[in-house]
């Protein structure tokens, strides 16, 4: 099996069977994203505990790579520290402005390292990112929230 089916596969497992995709009853904030080009949305919901990711939890319909994201997303932040967090973020951010020459951080991003050939197509980074981004500006909120 050649890496690219590979990555397939981690994109399609969890687009049909999402980690997390259950909003929380509690949550310190909500947000909702919108990708306008693909029709992919998502709503996040994100609480803060003792310095710590504590629930990350989504609902959403899209395309199987925006849906895949968002589930292999929750899964790698959950528990998290936020600076932590934002490592990851920032290192599948430099992978989805790649343009296919980066093959990812695989130690920080595990299964987000599926999304490496989706640099190569600028009109489905949006749908890769959509989840992260909305993380990040869950995340913003909290910290503001916190101040
Ligand atoms: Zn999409």
């Amino acid at each position: 099996m050649n890496l690219d089916n590979l990555y397939q596969e981690v994109i399609l497992d969890h687009y049909k069977n999402p980690e997390n995709k259950k909003l929380s009853v509690e949550k310190d904030v909500q947000v909702h994203h919108l990708n306008p080009s693909c029709g992919d949305e998502v709503t996040l919901n994100l609480t803060l505990e003792s310095g710590r990711i504590s629930n990350i939890s989504w609902e959403g319909n899209g395309c199987s790579i925006s849906m895949a994201s968002t589930s292999i997303m929750s899964t790698l932040l959950l528990g998290k520290s936020p600076d932590d967090a934002k490592k990851i973020l920032d290192s599948f951010m430099e992978l989805m402005q790649s343009k296919g020459s980066a093959k990812g951080d695989e130690l920080l991003l595990e299964d987000a390292v599926a999304f490496a050939g989706v640099s190569k197509y600028p009109a489905r980074i949006k749908c890769a990112l959509l989840g992260w981004m909305a993380y990040k500006d869950a995340s913003l909120q909290v910290e503001a929230k916190s101040k």
